[in-house]
């Protein structure tokens, strides 16, 4: 039978429980990621077990979960001796807040090789993380703010799944300014001319809709175009 830890949530306080053997698991209440090796843990024999102890600890009596701790030290340190004195769990901790864009990117790149067509374990990615250089104090703000943005999510409190829609602007490239071409494009023209059509010659050329959109905005307010039916446009 599969043994139960029972732990606090350091940010909301509330207990909440994890099978031993896992690392880490999402708070069901407040959705910190949870380093159960930092935390006290009390053990019990199997799930339900477990799940009443949550239950009576979120009640309302602390000592109840300290007594618990205290039983199960002895038997939790035969069971996993080694995390509880691993050097990377301190190391963790003495990390700088800078943030350059690389490591932002490289995050996505592997929630999207790691956690886009199946459920990733949290040990797992945090494991492949670590490998490619990215501290896991620093993926946990990423991720909080990632599953606040609903681009990730936790099919089980101890799984997480990258969700975000493949985005259309991002694959093509940045937003250019190509004012002064289209303007010079609609002068030639003379004629009204449909933004449909220009989204299709400047798809040609490589340069996405919201680039054109963008452009046509600039104009407009510079007053070098103007609208003479909706979604047609027109140099003045
Ligand atoms: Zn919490």
């Amino acid at each position: 039978m599969k043994q139960y830890l029972v732990f606090m949530c350091p940010r909301c306080r509330h207990y909440t429980n994890a099978p031993v053997g896992q690392k880490r698991r999402v708070c069901s209440y407040c959705g910190k990621i949870i380093d159960i090796s930092k935390a006290a843990t009390a053990l019990f024999d199997d799930a339900q077990a477990a799940a009443e102890a949550v239950k009576q600890f979120n009640a309302g009596k602390d000592h109840d979960f300290e007594d618990a701790v205290q039983r199960s030290r002895d038997k939790i340190l035969r069971l996993m001796p080694s995390d509880r004195i691993a050097v990377k769990d301190i190391a963790d901790d003495v990390q700088g807040e800078s943030l350059p864009t690389g490591k932002t990117r490289r995050l996505l790149v592997l929630l999207e090789r790691e956690a886009r067509d199946q459920p990733c374990s949290l040990d797992d990615f945090a494991k492949v993380c670590t490998a490619n250089g990215l501290e896991w104090s620093w993926v946990e703000t990423q991720l909080e703010k990632l599953f606040t943005a609903g681009d990730v999510f936790y099919p089980t409190p101890w799984k997480i799944m990258y969700i975000k829609a493949p985005s259309k602007t991002k694959a093509k490239g940045a937003v250019v300014d190509i004012s002064n071409e289209l303007l010079a494009y609609l002068r030639e023209q003379d004629r009204d001319v449909s933004v449909k059509d220009l989204y299709a010659r400047y798809a040609e050329m490589g340069v996405s809709e919201e680039s054109v959109d963008a452009s046509l905005e600039r104009l407009m307010r510079k007053n070098e175009i103007y609208q003479p039916l909706p979604n047609f446009v027109r140099a003045l």
